[in-house]
C-alpha cells in the first residue's frame, strides 16, 4: 500500500483537541471514513484503504497476521478503485463491488452508512434490487423484487422502520427500532450461503484437499516470519 507516503485530504481529516475531552490529555486526528457516492477518487481510494487496515486491526496484538486475513487482503486488492474510471478495477464501475461491499457490510467495517447511502450502493451493484424508475423517497424503499418481495417503510412519528416480506401475497412484516437497526439488518442482507458454511459437504471432497494443508501452513509460517509481516505482530486492536 502506498497510501502512507501521501498528503492526507485535509477536508476530510479532523483535528480536535483534546481540551473538550477531560480525560484525556493528548492530541488525537481522526480520519473519517467515506461512504459512497464518493466527491473524488481519492476519497474512495481511502475508502479501500481503511477497509483493509481494518481487516488487520480485528486481530489482537501479539497474535501473527491470519492466512485467511492476508488472503481476503489480496483478494480486495483486485477490486480496488481504478484512477481511470473510479470504478471497480477487476469489475468495471461502480466502486464499491460487491465483492468489496460484501466484505465491508459483513465485516462491520464502520463507515457511517445511513439507510439512504448503504441502500444506494447495494442497489448499485445488484446487491438489492435497483429501482426501474428512481426514486427520491428516504422513508420507502423497494429491497427486493422477489419472492419473498421485500421493501421498507419508516414510522415518520416513531423513526422504526417496517420491513415488509411478502411471500405468496402474505405480508410477514418486521418492526426495527430506528436507522441504526435497519442498517444493521441491511448489512444482513449482503449474506450469501457461501460454501462450505451451512452446507453438506460431498464425500471426498476433504480428502482431496487435505493433502496440501501442510504446505500451505509451511509457507505460510515462512512468509508471516518476513519482517514486512512480522511487524505487523504488535499491532491490531486490544
Ligand atoms: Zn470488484
Amino acid at each position: 500500500m502506498s497510501f502512507s507516503a501521501e498528503a492526507p485530504n485535509q477536508r476530510l481529516l479532523t483535528e480536535f483537541r483534546a481540551a473538550e475531552d477531560p480525560h484525556s490529555d493528548y492530541d488525537r486526528a481522526v480520519t473519517e471514513i467515506p461512504t459512497p457516492p464518493f466527491a473524488d477518487f481519492d476519497s474512495a481510494r481511502r475508502f479501500h484503504g481503511l477497509l483493509q487496515l481494518f481487516l488487520r486491526e480485528v486481530k489482537t496484538p501479539g497474535e501473527p497476521v491470519s492466512l485467511h486475513a492476508f488472503l481476503l487482503t489480496h483478494a480486495l486488492a483486485r477490486h480496488a478503485p481504478h484512477p481511470a474510471t473510479g470504478g471497480c478495477a477487476d469489475c468495471g464501475p461502480p466502486y464499491p463491488c460487491a465483492t468489496v461491499l460484501t466484505v465491508a457490510a459483513l465485516s462491520r467495517f464502520p463507515a457511517p452508512w445511513t439507510p439512504v447511502t448503504l441502500i444506494a450502493a447495494m442497489k448499485a451493484v445488484r446487491l438489492l434490487t435497483p429501482d426501474r424508475v428512481p426514486s427520491r423517497s428516504t422513508t420507502f424503499f423497494g429491497l427486493l423484487d422477489s419472492d419473498p418481495q421485500i421493501s421498507a417503510e419508516k414510522e415518520e412519528h416513531s423513526g422504526a422502520w417496517i420491513i415488509h416480506v411478502v411471500e405468496r401475497g402474505q405480508d410477514r412484516p418486521v418492526r426495527l427500532a430506528d436507522d441504526d437497526a435497519f442498517v444493521d439488518h441491511l448489512l444482513d442482507m449482503t449474506r450469501t450461503n457461501a460454501f462450505p458454511f451451512g452446507w453438506g459437504i460431498p464425500e471426498g471432497w476433504v480428502p482431496a484437499v487435505r493433502p496440501g494443508v501442510d504446505a500451505a501452513r509451511e509457507w505460510w509460517r515462512e512468509h508471516e516470519a518476513l519482517p514486512y509481516m512480522s511487524t505487523h505482530r504488535d499491532e491490531g486492536a486490544p
